[in-house]
């Protein structure tokens, strides 16, 4: 399968918050942190340019959507909406985009959907002629957050969906716009119904989302302060690594800032280590 990574605006995130329980002495030599102890994080997606007959993009990054204060305080600081120059680069744009496939709808995953913030203009929805494919529980709980993560939704999002008449919601292991091309994987340890999708059989590709968003993650305690159910987010990362391993799956990582694709590894201690398998 041919694929390429396509880069979004990165941002700077607190990293204590970034790492849950992890010690700051530990995870700053993973990441490191700046003088406001913020990591650096990339929002990447995954444009596949053939995949059953269509142009797919997984994910579609932070964009440039919010207003001032608030990307400010969200630590995203590239004036361009810079996924859209990276379509360029692989010869496409946003509106050659058959399918959008988000795994959530977290602003950092589904932002980049929407059109550059402009002062007293709506938010409106970039690629116009793709389909998009939310998982149906995901959707929902954008629908409907909980005060836990309400902070992570962009609240004009759903409905834009909804009026667009191209939002289609999937259920299950297979969605019909792919077919047997992607197989479809949920979590709920992050937030309800994250949607991680497996492109491809043995040696294929797992975009994991949330439940890793980078190599530091692979590693089985090591979750997000943002995560709302951390040890049931432990327990589904065991189950899907024990897939990855069986079937040889490669990791592609929306966050990390320098490694997009990975391999795992097993030693003998049962200890999970990602490494990298591209840039
Ligand atoms: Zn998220």
């Amino acid at each position: 399968m041919n694929f390429v990574s396509v880069e979004g605006n990165h941002q700077r995130l607190d990293g204590g918050a970034m790492f849950g329980n992890v010690p700051r002495a530990l995870w700053s030599q993973w990441l490191a942190p700046d003088e406001h102890n913020r990591v650096e994080l990339a929002t990447r997606g995954l444009y596949v340019p053939d995949l059953n007959g269509q142009s797919v993009l997984f994910e579609t990054g932070i964009g440039i959507f919010f207003e001032p204060k608030l990307r400010e305080r969200f630590g995203v600081y590239q004036d361009e909406h810079v996924l859209l120059g990276s379509l360029q680069d692989a010869g496409t744009s946003h509106d050659e985009i058959d399918l959008v496939v988000l795994s959530h709808l977290h602003f950092d995953h589904a932002g980049g959907l929407l059109a550059p913030y402009r002062e007293g203009r709506e938010p409106s929805l970039l690629f116009p002629n793709a389909r998009i494919l939310v998982g149906t529980e995901a959707f929902e709980r954008a629908r409907q957050p909980h005060p836990r993560d309400r902070a992570s939704f962009i609240p004009a999002l759903p409905q834009l969906l909804l009026d667009s008449g191209r939002l289609e919601l999937v259920e299950g292991e297979h969605a019909i716009s792919l077919g047997d091309a992607v197989r479809f994987h949920y979590s709920d340890g992050h937030t309800p119904g994250l949607m991680m999708a497996q492109i491809g059989g043995k040696g294929g590709v797992l975009f994991c989302s949330d439940l890793m968003p980078g190599r530091p993650w692979v590693h089985l305690p090591v979750t997000m302060g943002y995560d709302r159910n951390p040890e049931l987010l432990i327990d589904e990362k065991q189950r899907i690594l024990e897939l990855v391993i069986e079937l040889k799956l490669k990791l592609f990582f929306e966050h990390d800032p320098e490694c997009s694709l990975a391999t795992v590894t097993r030693d003998g201690r049962g200890r999970h280590s990602a490494v990298a398998a591209g840039p």
